[in-house]
């Protein structure tokens, strides 16, 4: 603390703090002017640093208000490329006799233009995609172009699923039919018969090796996925008696998204290549061992097995399968199968910031030179006052349970009816303050009360950003996944306040009050006071899930979103927006009929002008705002 009031506080201590360079890849960087920047490359592939401050500035200038999703095709290019690579080289570097194609699984981003990237950046790839269901089919077959990447089909299918499937099979693509459920077998069976058209098939088994974690229970006996090792034996021995195993190419498994840990990694490879060579033993064509997803990004940038990050690097994570598999084919002899991964997470995390605008804050305290003194006031709230003035290093414990006292004890009073409602109120604030003294004072000594330590939390400031928890961040939410949270500008300036950030729904679960940290998490974090401009907060690593899980709730609707590049002369360009939805747009998702509405209002305002409560201006200028706000964002505008 002390060291800090000597020296000024420079963009390394914010780089510390927030922990951009931990978690922020090569991407992510603070510029000397105290902004975030994005690694960006021109189309020569000459990188450049662009402060996402600027491109806020370009946005708003454009005629988009916050809250505002950036999109980086480059930063998708490079992960594509950096997983495509990792395997491939581990491949060459142990000598394995096999190759890699990756699938992208599309409900982890479903967006046109991510799964165009996608489709393009990967074509050198061989690079595919992962459908779970009919409609993300119905994307995979229309963007696929290369026919030597694999469409991989998981999840529960119904007939006109299987027909789609197998009519992509017969227009030339790789379409491997994951069998997840036993009775799946004599649909596609059927179906293939009906159609003339044989399928690639591939088996999902549930894996005994289970993983901690939240996302993790898509493995494991209680899984609700795939096919018990009994039920294998049984999908074997149907597909041998209708003489179809040979149609059998890929053994599936997937232990659920971002593992921290790469010991469950390995242990669910090991057991994968066993079950892989046992059906290989059993006559099947086989030839692909599908890993699933799973693969961790570092949210928090601390490199533990901590559930926002992860314990190993990429290179360990591709080198670990490659070699775990070798490990178990080998000594049987038999040959190496074409690896296949489904990141999602890993993929697009990284390619989407969000960016909102704060509204307001509000604390519960107040300067300490605005605590006004009453002349007369009850001997309860005298005492509360004698206590906040006599908080001092040598008092510290006592006066904190002093304190509580008297404000618990006011609180009854003001009940029973015999304090007044200012006094109670000056009270509070001499209360909150004395807490925040007490805090200051504690840090003077050598150990801080546990107490005392855990009040501080409790005093951050709330900072409302104009943007939806639910529709924009729904994994905090649900699952208390933690993203990195940092101002985009003022990083040359010390941020003092502790605070939380409330979202713009009415909702007390909208707010986001548990932030990174590289030691376990933060009850708040620092950010800047509130100036005459526009303090603008981003949200990273947003790219994976949060897009489509994100709900209306409140009927906030979709954010706006910028596609950001630079051009031949390395300025920045907006490839394509997407307009977030209006109002209209959302009361029509609910049903509600936008016209209608104007109009039960129109005569709502015609009645008022008959009954002369409004005037024929006035008229005219309240329905233009009931039509414009139609037509407006769904966010402060
Ligand atoms: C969701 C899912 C994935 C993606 O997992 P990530 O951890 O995001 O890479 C892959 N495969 C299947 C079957 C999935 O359900």
């Amino acid at each position: 603390m002390a060291r800090k009031e000597i020296k000024a506080w420079t963009i390394k201590d914010s780089d510390e703090y927030y922990g951009i360079s931990r978690w922020g890849g090569d991407f992510f960087g603070i510029s000397e002017s105290g902004e975030v920047t994005v690694k960006l490359s021109t189309p020569e592939r000459k990188t450049e640093e662009v402060s996402l401050y600027e491109i806020a500035q370009k946005v708003v200038q454009g005629g988009l208000s916050f809250p505002v999703l950036l999109r980086f095709r480059d930063i998708l290019r490079a992960k594509i490329h950096e997983l495509n690579n990792a395997f491939l080289s581990a491949i060459k570097e142990s000598g394995y006799r096999g190759t890699y194609r990756g699938v992208f699984p599309i409900k982890v981003n479903q967006q046109q233009q991510v799964i165009e990237d996608i489709v393009e950046i990967g074509r050198p790839f061989h690079y595919g995609l992962e459908a779970g269901s009919k409609a993300e089919l119905f994307i995979a077959l229309s963007h696929l172009r290369d026919k030597e990447s694999l469409l991989v089909c998981n999840g529960y299918k119904d007939r006109e699923f299987i027909d789609l499937a197998l009519y992509g099979t017969k227009l030339g693509h790789k379409v491997v039919l994951v069998i997840e459920r036993l009775s799946e077998i004599r649909t596609i069976i059927e179906r293939s018969r009906a159609l003339g058209i044989l399928p690639f098939l591939g088996i999902r088994v549930k894996l005994s090796s289970t993983t901690p974690g939240k996302w993790s229970e898509s493995s494991g006996d209680q899984s609700i996925f795939g096919l018990t090792s009994h039920q294998v034996v049984s999908a074997v021995k149907i597909l041998k008696e209708e003489g179809m195993l040979d149609r059998l190419v890929l053994l599936h498994y997937h232990l659920g998204s971002q593992i921290p840990d790469i010991r469950h990694i390995r242990s669910a490879v090991k057991e994968a290549a066993r079950y892989y060579a046992a059906l290989y033993k059993e006559g099947a064509t086989m030839g692909h061992l599908d890993i699933g997803g799973g693969l961790a990004v570092d949210y928090d940038g601390s490199q533990t097995n901590f559930h926002s990050s992860r314990n190993y690097t990429l290179k360990e994570y591709a080198t670990d399968v490659v070699e775990e598999v070798m490990e178990i084919l080998d000594p049987e002899g038999i040959p190496h199968p074409t690896l296949v991964s489904e990141s999602g997470r890993f993929v697009v995390a990284y390619s989407s910031v969000l960016l909102f605008n704060v509204l307001d804050s509000s604390s519960l305290t107040v300067a300490p030179d605005r605590l006004s003194v009453p002349e007369e006031c009850s001997p309860t709230l005298k005492e509360l006052i004698d206590i906040y003035n006599s908080i001092s290093v040598k008092n510290v414990q006592e006066a904190f349970h002093d304190i509580i006292y008297y404000r618990d004890l006011i609180r009854s009073q003001f009940i029973m009816g015999d304090i007044p409602l200012w006094e109670r109120g000056l009270a509070e604030l001499y209360f909150w303050n004395g807490i925040e003294k007490l805090v200051k004072v504690s840090k003077q000594l050598k150990y801080i009360p546990e107490e005392i330590e855990e009040a501080e939390a409790s005093l951050a400031h709330i900072y409302y950003g104009n943007f939806s928890v639910f529709q924009s961040l729904p994994d905090a939410w649900a699952i208390d996944q933690l993203f990195p949270i940092v101002p985009i500008h003022r990083l040359n300036e010390q941020p003092e306040v502790p605070a939380i950030i409330a979202d713009t729904t009415c909702d007390s679960d909208g707010k986001i009050d548990t932030f990174i940290d590289i030691y376990d998490t933060r009850p708040y974090l620092l950010l800047h006071p509130l100036k005459d401009e526009e303090y603008i907060i981003g949200i990273f690593l947003v790219g994976a899930y949060q897009e489509t899980l994100g709900d209306l709730h409140n009927l906030f609707g979709d954010t706006h979103i910028v596609n950001v590049a630079l051009d031949d002369d390395g300025e920045i360009v907006f490839v394509n927006e997407v307009e977030g939805d209006t109002v209209e747009d959302i009361l029509s998702y609910v049903e509600y009929i936008p016209k209608a509405i104007l109009h039960r209002l129109k005569r709502k305002v015609e009645q008022a002008l008959k009954e002369k409560k409004i005037g024929l201006p006035e008229k005219k200028a309240i329905m233009e705002a009931f039509e414009e706000g139609m037509r407006g964002y769904t966010y402060f505008e």
